[in-house]
């Protein structure tokens, strides 16, 4: 059965670094909404046309538009040892869904990236000037945050009630952060 890690916390705590470095050494796929949608703006897909302006401004591409693009790519062959979900599900309505498809990707674990807001921007503004994403401003960041304490935050609590919450301090050494999560996997 293929399982399901949920990496879960605002902008700039470090869940793409983290879930890239995991799914390689635990035979997982990472899944990064953002990094998906980045490329279909690229590609000028359809969907890239749609989600383009909302990207740029720090708010969120309409659930169904994600959830469709999330279905599909939990079907690559990939995806059958299990995968990580980075930057998925941001809203109630896209936890829900995946809720319906979790007889086939039961949700395993939900890591929670916890850092301060202070920390956060400098991050961003940090990773802003190097990788040169149009969505690393400081208007957006705001944005982004405020948008994650609205609609994402509270999936802390919905996945705290199905007991799969498991917390980490997203601040400190790269290497030690991803010691505290690798742990989890160990031990599966
Ligand atoms: P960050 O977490 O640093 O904001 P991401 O790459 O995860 O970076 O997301 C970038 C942007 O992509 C978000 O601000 C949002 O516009 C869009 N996005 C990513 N995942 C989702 C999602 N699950 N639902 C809606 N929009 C999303």
């Amino acid at each position: 059965m293929s399982k399901l890690f949920i990496f879960l916390g605002p902008p700039g705590a470090g869940k793409g670094t983290q879930a890239s470095q995991i799914s390689k050494n635990f035979n997982l796929a990472h899944i990064s909404t953002g990094e998906m949608l980045r490329e279909h703006v690229t590609n000028q897909t359809e969907l890239g046309k749609k989600a383009k302006n909302l990207l740029d401004e720090g708010l969120l591409v309409p659930d169904d538009l994600v959830i469709n693009m999330l279905v599909e790519r939990l079907s690559h062959s990939d995806c059958k040892n299990g995968a990580i979900l980075d930057g998925f599900p941001r809203t109630l309505g896209q936890a829900k869904s995946l809720q319906n498809i979790s007889e086939n990707f039961p949700i395993n674990k939900v890591f929670v990236f916890e850092a301060d807001n202070e920390e956060l921007i400098k991050r961003i503004l940090l990773r802003g000037e190097v990788s040169g994403r149009s969505d690393d401003t400081e208007e957006s960041i705001k944005v982004r945050l405020d948008v994650y304490n609205s609609d994402t935050a509270p999936l802390v609590n919905y996945y705290q009630e199905q007991q799969l919450v498991t917390t980490i301090n997203a601040i400190g050494e790269i290497e030690d952060i991803y010691n505290a999560i690798a742990l989890h996997f160990n031990n599966l």
